[in-house]
């Protein structure tokens, strides 16, 4: 198979730097073991999220020379809006500075104390807001999704018989709304079907039930519909794109993924009523309508963004670069979940270190040594991020899965990169044996993965 080579050329360059191995033992120690604790030049190859690290091009750059920074009715605003419909077709949005604001906004109109909130999978931000407002986010994603090595093309699609039982047992007027998020990022990026978002917006709406998309990763989600499902091969990702919006009453996105920006986000929806709720509480929160917390110049970098998003030499550019990546490490005999995901590899940490129990953390245990053998920097999502006391009986619950995921900023890196990281991976592989546990040395309560400190087994 040949895959597409980069559909750009470099023109601003960025130094990166591996230091020595002695200064990334020295960086690490310094660091509790963490690799979120790390100054982030000691990295090399930084693949620790693909939210708001990629790179702008020429036009976004252009753009933002060209924002236009009045309060209020600003140019910008107007092109971001003329982005907007012809690629979603809501009848309203506003801006907001990241993908949790929309979300906050949302669920402080909707949401009330014993709500629930169906999708495929909530993603942490997702679940985090609906929580804070006394609801209940529930995953009803395909059974598929939990194993490793299903090569299901549409992994994370929605169990449509469950979300039906699931109306039917909690009853729809306790749901404000529901969602499902295109790309699955918390089922690893795994890509949803038309399909199965018109039969997810058919039962919602057979229950009256309003249907919002989390659209964080649609264009690379309209990508997987164009190479997978059967009907679709001569359809423009914005054709697919439309189709899927026009099938929603609302939808919001972090624009720091398939926005192409480093900065930004939005909330759009049909409803005029609802509409003039999100104003009053954007204006609180976030910053007048036609800004939502973002500069001018920023607006307008997400509306060329946006359209570069939807660029389909792009698009089989980076969902080739992560199948390439995902490719590579299978020959490498690296343990990862099948098949890739758009914007990142999830490998298997605990296949790859069946010596290492989940209490010792695996993922950590990859994570770390993956730093040390190449400075390289991905995210442990296992037992550190996951484990926790069950409420009843106090034993610890461990997640299924202890992962580690590779996310891959849009435009950053180039092949050679991803043969290195492979390489390197390949590397370890071999040597997986002589890879020890951690333990923590100190370990707040809530999302402690972020603050964690660790000492090696
Ligand atoms: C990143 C992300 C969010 C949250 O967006 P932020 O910009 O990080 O606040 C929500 N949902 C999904 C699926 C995401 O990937």
């Amino acid at each position: 198979m040949r895959y597409p080579p980069e559909p750009f050329r470099i023109k601003v360059v960025e130094p990166i730097k591996l230091i020595s191995p002695e200064a990334r033992q020295q960086a690490m120690q310094a660091a509790g073991h963490n690799v979120f604790a790390l100054r982030a030049e000691d990295v090399f190859i930084d693949l620790l999220t693909d939210s708001g690290t990629g790179a702008m091009s020429q036009d976004q750059w252009a753009a933002i020379m060209r924002g236009d920074e009045s309060y209020a009715g600003a140019r910008s605003y107007y092109n971001l809006a003329d982005a907007m419909t012809e690629i979603f077709g809501f009848e309203h949005f506003v801006p907001t500075h990241q993908g949790r604001a929309a979300e906050n906004i949302l669920t402080s109109q909707l949401v009330k104390p014993g709500m629930f909130v169906p999708s495929n999978m909530h993603f942490d931000t997702t679940e985090g807001n609906i929580m804070a407002r006394g609801g209940r986010p529930t995953n009803l994603v395909i059974d598929e999704a939990f194993d490793p090595t299903n090569l299901h093309p549409f992994k994370g699609n929605m169990d449509i018989q469950k979300l039906r039982n699931f109306i039917q047992k909690v009853g729809p007027q306790k749901i404000p709304f529901g969602a499902i998020t295109i790309t699955n990022n918390a089922g690893g990026g795994q890509p949803v079907s038309v399909a199965n978002i018109r039969a997810v917006s058919e039962t919602y709406h057979e229950f009256g039930i309003p249907f919002f998309i989390d659209a964080c990763r649609y264009a690379e989600n309209a990508y997987f519909i164009k190479l997978r499902e059967p009907g679709y091969a001569n359809k423009s990702t914005l054709e697919i794109a439309r189709e899927i919006f026009a099938l929603a009453d609302g939808a919001w996105m972090s624009a720091k993924k398939d926005g192409m920006v480093n900065i930004g986000g939005f909330l759009a929806m049909r409803d005029g009523e609802l509409f003039q709720k999100v104003c009053n509480e954007l204006i609180l929160r976030e910053g007048f309508v036609t800004y939502g917390g973002l500069a001018g110049r920023d607006l307008d970098a997400l509306a060329v963004g946006l359209r570069e998003g939807l660029d389909e030499s792009y698009l089989a550019y980076r969902i080739g670069q992560t199948g390439y990546l995902g490719a590579r490490l299978k020959e490498n005999n690296v343990p990862c979940i099948e098949p890739s995901g758009g914007h990142a590899i999830f490998l298997d940490a605990g296949r790859l270190l069946p010596h290492i129990p989940h209490a010792e953390f695996p993922g950590q245990s990859l994570v770390a040594s993956l730093y040390l053998a190449g400075g390289i920097r991905g995210v442990e999502i296992g037992s550190v991020m996951f484990a926790h006391p069950d409420p009843d009986t106090g034993k610890i619950v461990y997640p299924q899965l202890e992962m580690v995921r590779l996310a891959i900023p849009r435009r950053v890196y180039t092949q050679a990169h991803m043969d290195y990281v492979a390489d390197v991976l390949g590397e370890l592989a071999l040597k997986a044996k002589e890879l020890r546990g951690y333990r923590f040395t100190y370990a707040p309560e809530l999302l402690r993965h972020f603050t964690a400190r660790f000492e090696t087994l």
